[in-house]
């Protein structure tokens, strides 16, 4: 139907005659002059239409915003004064000749250019009109890019595009699983894949060598900001390479696609332990943008007569640790008060600090609630061990390691936000040596990364040591946000064995659930590993956007539900009775 899209047109094009189809983004009445701003995916084209030309001129009058229309032309040359530099068209514009209006449009909830004016409930609700959004699709279209370049990259290093079941069993990665009842096993379900780790591990078992899939997953949680209930993997599985070969390909990957796409050069990614990553940044995924550390300070605090800083500084699973900002001197009580609140989030019990006037004056030159309770040698200890300066603030975290490196790594990186501490735009880094398990609360013990992560050390080692016993696993990390992560998988039997053992995973239900996977690792399997890297989340990252549903088509709500389609829905007595399924009304009804 069309000739040219809108956004495509200029200069070049003046004195030709085009046929554009698109949506009418604005019109506007120019004392007898009509204008619409016709838009379609490429952008914005300006059509003129005068009163010489009776018919089109009164269509045109007619149209409102939205309409589809199709229209001809004759591009021109926008008059003196007239041009918009900041338009992608905005040297020319089109005279129009002819229109036909292809389908009216009912006034929209919100107008595009207004849609903050409107709740996201509403525009998720007509995300068919907010997906029209100029920057929205430019987010998709880049979206596509992504999945391009990585296509393109995995391609030509030979890997196969394999598609995995999406009705299966459980994966377990750490989620609850999506049900689906089956009706030809009645009071049998199917599982949503939680990822597709474990058919990516058949495929090596079955030589494919090196595989990849653009890959929907799905995890029954309570979602955060940067969740979805289903998300988007690019999910890569390799034979007969080694951890460092599998990360240097990995980042080669992700190198080639911001140089392409964004012309930023990431450099060489490097390496840190997660026991460094916990210690010094309180996570296992640090924003090393922002230059403020962590400083354990637990021996300095074991003997003074001050519980709240003593208790876990002498508890083997405590930690008192410091965080020193440069400058922090001039936040104010209020500031404080509410980055104590925020810390309260991570379970914190409250948030001791130091404001160093004057460091020479170990009496009178600090100011601080809790400084009575410190020996002046501890508090001479104390600032040079932090190579505290007059006009610093220290902040101190005293609890479980846990809650200390959650509550500080996350206020370490509000500070970073809030004082705008960034020393660079990127820093990407692989976070390595992650420990195989860690305790749950009830004593048990759970794996890191998945059941299915190799050990770096021999089974009977890992028996005796569970606890510390480190794996071959690594995240790919960005700006504190993780990218992606894998590991070598276990790919002997006997191993396995162990590892389920030590999950008090019964040999019952060993073979009931990974009875499949057990019988492969015995028929050959070869030395395999792999990763995954959350599509959604790098697209968010690359486009700076500041939510993950700003980077899919269709989202769904923080309560898993779509608004658009009022999905999960009920369904009719026939497909219950169908399936034996009764259901019991949840007891608030
Ligand atoms: N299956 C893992 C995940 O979804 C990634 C991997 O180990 O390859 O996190």
């Amino acid at each position: 139907m069309r000739s040219h899209y809108c956004g495509e047109l200029n200069a070049s094009n003046i004195s030709q005659e085009i046929t554009l189809c698109g949506w009418v983004h604005r019109r506007r009445d120019h004392g007898g002059v009509i204008f619409l701003d016709v838009r379609d995916r490429e952008g914005i084209t300006q059509v003129v239409f005068d009163p010489d030309r009776a018919d089109s001129f009164a269509l045109a009058d007619s149209v409102r915003n939205e309409y589809v229309i199709k229209l001809t032309g004759l591009v021109r040359a926008r008059p003196e004064g007239t041009i918009n530099p900041n338009m992608r068209t905005g040297e020319i514009e089109v005279l129009g000749t002819s229109l036909e209006i292809l389908n009216a449009a009912q006034t929209p909830p919100f107008q595009l250019d207004e849609h903050q004016s409107v709740g996201e409930d509403i525009r998720l609700k007509n995300r068919f009109i907010d997906l029209r959004r100029p920057e929205i699709q430019q987010k998709m279209r880049f979206r596509s890019k992504v999945t391009s370049v990585l296509r393109r990259y995995l391609d030509d290093n030979g890997f196969l595009d394999i598609e995995t079941p999406i009705l299966t069993r459980a994966t377990p990665e750490g989620a609850r699983d999506y049900l689906v009842p089956s009706r030809t096993q009645q009071g049998s379900f199917f599982a949503l894949p939680q990822s597709p780790q474990l058919f990516k591990q058949l495929l090596m078992v079955s030589g494919f060598d090196r595989y990849y899939q653009i890959a929907k997953c799905f995890r029954d949680e309570d979602l955060r900001a940067d969740r979805q209930p289903e998300f988007t993997q690019v999910d890569i599985e390799t034979s007969f390479m080694s951890e460092e070969q599998i990360m240097a390909m990995t980042e080669e990957m992700i190198t080639n696609l911001f140089k392409e796409l964004m012309n930023i050069d990431l450099g060489s990614f490097p390496r840190m332990p997660y026991s460094e990553a916990m210690e010094t940044y309180g996570s296992d995924k640090p924003d090393l943008r922002i230059p403020l550390t962590l400083i354990t300070v637990s021996d300095l605090m074991a003997e003074v007569d001050f519980k709240v800083f003593s208790g876990p500084a002498t508890d083997p699973k405590g930690r008192v640790a410091a965080l020193k900002v440069p400058g922090g001197n001039s936040l104010t009580r209020k500031q404080i008060d509410d980055y104590t609140k925020f810390v309260g989030i991570y379970g914190a019990k409250g948030l001791a600090y130091i404001k160093v006037n004057d460091k020479s004056n170990l009496e009178e030159g600090l100011q601080s609630p809790i400084v009575k309770f410190l020996p002046v040698e501890v508090r001479g200890a104390l600032l040079e061990r932090l190579d505290a300066q007059d006009g610093d603030l220290i902040f101190f975290g005293a609890d479980s390691a846990k809650i200390v490196n959650e509550a500080l790594g996350a206020l370490r990186c509000k500070l970073g936000e809030d004082m705008d501490l960034y020393t660079c735009e990127w820093a990407p880094l692989w976070v390595v040596d992650f420990p195989m398990f860690e305790e749950t609360s009830d004593g048990g013990i759970t794996a890191i990364h998945h059941p299915f992560t190799a050990p770096s050390c021999s089974p009977e080692d890992l028996k005796a040591n569970p606890l510390t016993a480190l794996s071959q696993a690594y995240d790919m990390v960005l700006n504190g946000t993780e990218l992606g992560g894998g590991s070598i998988r276990i790919h002997q039997a006997s191993m396995q064995e162990v590892v389920f053992e030590l999950l008090n995973i019964s040999e019952e239900e060993q073979e009931e659930k990974f009875g499949f996977l057990l019988d492969a690792l015995k028929f050959g399997a070869p030395p395999h590993g792999g990763l995954a890297f959350g599509l959604d989340r790098l697209v968010m990252l690359m486009t700076g956007s500041s939510s993950i549903r700003d980077v899919i088509a269709f989202p769904k709500t923080q309560s898993a539900t779509c608004l658009l389609t009022q999905a999960p829905g009920e369904v009719s007595e026939k497909q219950l009775k169908e399936l034996s399924i009764r259901v019991r009304k949840p007891v608030a009804e």
